[in-house]
């Protein structure tokens, strides 16, 4: 089974606002390596979609930050990750089953959680 990987935008996504260091390749990356991708954020599902557009990236989902327990219920994965910035990343995703990882929280325990996220340091 994939893996899965769900995006805050905000303070996460380089195109969010503020940008955050998650370059738009490295989503890009992740996705060729076979992971299901997607955001879950507080911003609608329209402006989520023109992120994705923007980029030309074809997420497998997109959902408002407090329903991403319906990403663990729609898809079967190995793992389920949110990557973000706030506390209400932290709550929402764990709550639902998710592994959450803060955006800031450095390579080491990023890398730590999944070795195939070396692809976000360009190792
Ligand atoms: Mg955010």
């Amino acid at each position: 089974m994939p893996k899965l990987i769900s995006f805050d935008i905000d303070g996460t996504l380089e195109l969010g606002d503020p940008p955050g260091f998650i370059t738009m390749e490295m989503v890009r990356k992740v996705k060729e390596m076979g992971y299901v991708i997607g955001s879950a954020s507080d911003r609608t599902l329209d402006s989520q979609q023109r992120i994705w557009n923007t980029s030309q990236i074809a997420a497998d989902f997109m959902v408002l930050k407090h329903d991403i327990g319906r990403v663990r219920e729609e898809f079967k994965a190995d793992a389920y990750y949110h990557i973000g910035d706030t506390d209400m990343d932290q709550f929402y995703s764990e709550r639902a089953g998710f592994r959450f990882l803060h955006v800031d929280s450095g390579e080491e325990s990023i890398v730590a959680a999944d070795k195939d996220f070396r692809v976000f340091f360009g190792a």
